[in-house]
């Protein structure tokens, strides 16, 4: 393992540069120790991006491209990120703690990202409306101009990549906000932005504390568009500072998802589902299959299997665990982890069972033995909050419409699934669940292809497939009088 760079720097306006608020540590989750340090911005440290920003954007060079050449130099930010996924993965592995062979997907998936957007660039296009003789009319999509991108943790260099590409493919310039946690390999987005050729301040990258920097750059009177990743409280907050400035955001809130897994669901395969659904990651995905609920009629076999199935994760440092397998790695930080340990607790003193796990490892690093909780009830609270851990929450259904009732039951709506071999309770769940995204007998079925938002509480706006492409955008219509 090469070793890490001791102090890393914020960018802005095209150079690396110290931060006004001085710097934090990172912790290495599956050690508990200290990794690196880094700049950390002050509010006029968010001035300086956001004036860079401004002034790419007002210099018309992002916007006068032709989109397929900003479309190239899209794709070429992704082909930089999967050039470096050597030097990446790690990186990422040691500051968010998560094991190597997915930190690798992770770099693949954010490359992924500007692959697909560098591809849409050029299918941006207006139309024209007929008005009758005497008149030529005809839209034209521009972008916004300078987009703010609040990141969370747990997917850094996906969350960033998600939005900086399709923001860049339509022409804005971003200032990015990235977490406090694992800040580190946002990096690689600056050096993949000086590497294709973009104009310095196009991309600018900062970590900064969210109730500082973050609140400066949501509040900032310059900036026309918000994207968010994280918690509901915060997108509660970063929503009323678009509100002041009466700009556009897109939330892409927490989730409390269910699996439906009816009488006749294939369980061989469902193990699989499970696997991906609550233990990537260990469990800090926003969606997250948190919740299954299954006939009764399969509960007793569906808990012993997903027992089996969490007891046999090997569970240690990420950095470890270099092949795609039966592992797990850390949760992000103690706060994180020892917040999952107290919701199991709460669990059971509400008159749950973790059949399994439920404990944090006696180990350093900050990890949560992945868990099965049996006998909850709709009403607990582990069924209806997030726990964003390894924590699987298991409850029983008698008939479809109670199924259907009990997975609509949260004030979040991300994505919602059903596991059976009848198409035509598949269609049923598919139109009554209230989620943006529907998975049928797959977990995670789709891609960066597919629309991804929420309902509810889950936010509002969609990222990914070409809907995302909107968000970016604003519509000019231009009526023309003929002489
Ligand atoms: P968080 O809301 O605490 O932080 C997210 C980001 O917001 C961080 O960069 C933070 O510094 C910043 N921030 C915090 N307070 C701020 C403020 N007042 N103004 C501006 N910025 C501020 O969330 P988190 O703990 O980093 O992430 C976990 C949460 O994110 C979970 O609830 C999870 O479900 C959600 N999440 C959702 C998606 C999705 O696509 N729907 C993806 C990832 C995570």
């Amino acid at each position: 393992m090469s070793a890490i760079r001791p102090y890393w720097q914020n960018y802005i306006d095209g150079k690396f540069v110290d931060g006004g608020a001085g710097r934090l540590t990172v912790d290495n989750p599956g050690t508990g120790k200290a990794l690196a340090e880094q700049a950390v911005a002050s509010a006029e440290d968010v001035d300086r991006a956001v004036a860079a920003a401004r002034r790419v954007h007002q210099s018309g060079v992002l916007a006068a491209m032709r989109p397929v050449e900003r479309g190239r130099m899209v794709r070429a930010m992704g082909d930089y990120l999967l050039s470096k996924i050597d030097e990446i993965a790690p990186v990422l592995t040691l500051e968010s703690g998560k094991p190597l062979w997915e930190a690798r997907i992770e770099v693949e998936g954010a490359a992924r990202y500007f692959e697909y957007y560098g591809n849409q660039a050029e299918t941006v296009e207006g139309r024209s409306i007929p008005l009758g003789a005497g008149y030529f009319d005809f839209t034209l999509y521009e972008p916004f101009g300078v987009s703010a991108q609040i990141i969370p943790w747990n997917y850094p260099l996906e969350m960033t990549a998600r939005s900086l590409s399709a923001a860049l493919a339509t022409g804005n310039s971003c200032v990015i906000k990235t977490p406090e946690l694992d800040p580190l390999t946002n990096r690689f987005f600056a050096e993949a932005a000086e590497q294709v050729g973009l104009p310095a301040g196009a991309v600018n990258i900062l970590c900064g504390h969210g109730q500082e920097a973050g609140a400066a750059l949501a509040a900032h009177p310059d900036i026309n568009q918000i994207v968010f990743t994280g918690s509901v409280p915060t997108g509660i907050a970063i929503a009323t500072a678009a509100a002041g400035n009466v700009v556009p955001c897109v939330l892409e809130l927490g989730g409390k998802s269910a699996a439906i897994v009816h009488d006749d669901a294939d369980l061989d395969a469902f193990m699989n589902d499970v696997r991906w659904g609550i233990y990537f990651n260990a469990g800090q995905v926003c969606s997250a299959m948190s919740r299954v609920i299954v006939h009764e009629s399969q509960h007793d076999e569906l808990v012993d299997r997903v027992t089996a199935l969490a007891k046999s994760l090997s569970v240690g440092p990420g950095i470890e665990r270099d092949e795609f397998g039966p592992n797990m790695g850390a949760m992000v930080s103690q706060r994180q982890r020892d917040r999952a340990e107290g919701m199991v607790g709460e669990a059971i003193r509400q008159g749950a069972s973790a059949v399994t796990g439920g404990h944090k490892m006696n180990q350093p690093g900050f990890f949560l033995e992945p868990t099965v909780m049996t006998g909850v009830a709709p009403d607990m609270t582990i069924a209806n909050e997030e726990v964003f851990g390894p924590v699987l929450s298991v409850l029983k259904f008698s008939d479809e419409n109670e199924a259907i009732n009990i997975a609509n039951g949260t004030p979040y709506g991300l994505v919602g699934g059903v596991f059976t071999r009848d198409l035509d309770r598949a269609t049923r769940a598919a139109a009554k669940l209230r989620a943006g995204q529907v998975f049928v007998n797959e977990w995670f079925a789709g891609g960066v292809e597919t629309p991804f938002g929420g309902y509810g509480k889950s936010g509002y706006g969609r990222e990914k497939g070409r809907e995302a492409l909107w968000n970016y955008v604003q519509t000019k219509n231009v009526a023309i009088k003929l002489g």
